[in-house]
């Protein structure tokens, strides 16, 4: 059934062109990524065949999606040309996902615990089962993922980072909140959002990294066509960021610091600018996308500038939603004089100077911001 989505975001040309893909698959006139994965057969006995051999396969069968992606986006096949498999594209993801559990490496910190085991637990502290907090339509998110029906929000618990100022620090900083669900329940999650008018399924929570073996498993278990966005501080590895490129079709992703020093002081987090930098370049190569950038007061030159200044040199096909809702919160709001810079909101005269540097750079960010 051909969903009608007539908001007037969908009015603006930049919107439209820039979000094509995801308008397609939101709209029902394309399928989402994950549904055309499904139907690449997968050639190897999966169970019985080493990490090495099962990356050789993802690696084939990549190709194989790009091509058959590459014909449905410029109308050159149909989906139902496509004929169930009994192996497919996805369950050689989730056979990964499963295995890098077990020497977790999901993200770039790169614990090598074994999650299985629930004695010794990484960075994020999230075992090997996910646990949902809340999910529901969202009608917070940028106009275009919110429409009549609102995104489709799953607020995963944990995290990777430890910002100082987080406004869902109960959720991201207690890995134990919510209701554990498995691939399965995911999915009848995900389709009753989708049932009940989401117009995309919206990762995120805390932060959704952790659960990626969870969530590849939910799309195997989900048939309803529903675009699927990556909503992330981009801490992934490269493994992780292969196993999603096929199967995100919008990303959401979050680049809040221009340099590692105030990645480390703020968030504890090594090598920010080059793991995120890295990952928002593969992102916007391969996908639509919605750059978030918090402005934090006092950090227009270290964080703000540079962070627009490489979005307008790297990813210029991007939306960019430049935010002003930053507030003292969490760590910061108990211990204003250890974080004195970011005790307060952002000004309007620094709002100002953000926009302002955006427009110098020709930087689209006034639909989504
Ligand atoms: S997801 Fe990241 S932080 Fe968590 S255990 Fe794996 S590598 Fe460590």
């Amino acid at each position: 059934m051909r969903r009608l989505f007539t908001t007037p975001i969908w009015q603006n040309r930049e919107v439209r062109e820039r979000l094509k893909w995801y308008y397609g698959v939101m709209s029902d006139l394309k399928p989402a990524k994950f549904l055309i994965a499904k139907r690449i057969p997968c050639e190897i006995n999966i169970e019985h065949s080493s990490d090495e051999r099962l990356w050789e396969e993802h690696e084939r069968l990549s190709k194989t999606f790009n091509e058959i992606l590459n014909e449905i986006k410029n109308d050159r096949m149909l989906f139902d040309e496509l004929k169930p498999v009994t192996v497919s594209y996805i369950d050689l993801k989730v056979e990964i996902a499963k295995r890098i559990l077990k020497s977790c490496h999901f993200c770039e910190w790169k614990c090598k615990v074994n999650r299985y085991e629930s004695k010794k637990l990484g960075a994020c502290r999230v075992d090997s089962k996910s646990r949902v907090s809340t999910w529901f339509h969202h009608f917070g998110e940028e106009p275009p993922l919110v429409g009549y029906g609102g995104s489709g929000t799953i607020f995963f618990a944990g995290c990777t980072f430890k910002c100082v100022f987080c406004q869902n620090w109960d959720i991201s900083q207690d890995p134990f909140n919510g209701v554990e669900v498995d691939g399965k329940k995911l999915a009848l999650i995900m389709r009753e959002l989708r049932n009940t008018g989401a117009l995309n399924i919206n990762f995120v929570g805390g932060e959704p990294t952790p659960n990626l073996h969870t969530i590849l498993e939910g799309m195997k278990h989900l048939g309803t066509n529903v675009p699927m966005l990556w909503n992330s501080n981009m801490y992934m590895s490269l493994e992780s960021m292969a196993l999603l490129v096929d199967v995100i079709d919008i990303w959401l992703p979050d680049f809040k610091y221009g340099n590692d020093n105030c990645a480390i002081r703020l968030s504890k987090i090594p090598r920010y600018f080059e793991v995120v930098s890295r990952n928002h370049k593969i992102a916007h190569d391969y996908g639509d996308m919605i750059i978030r950038h918090l402005v934090l007061p006092n950090h227009l030159d270290c964080c703000t500038k540079p962070v627009l200044k490489w979005i307008s040199e790297n990813c210029p096909r991007a939306l960019v939603n430049i935010m002003e809702q930053y507030r003292p919160e969490y760590i910061v709001a108990e211990r204003y004089e250890e974080y004195p810079d970011i005790a307060r909101r952002p000004t309007h005269q620094e709002m100002e100077e953000a926009y302002a540097f955006a427009d110098s750079l020709n930087i689209v960010y006034k639909p989504v911001s």
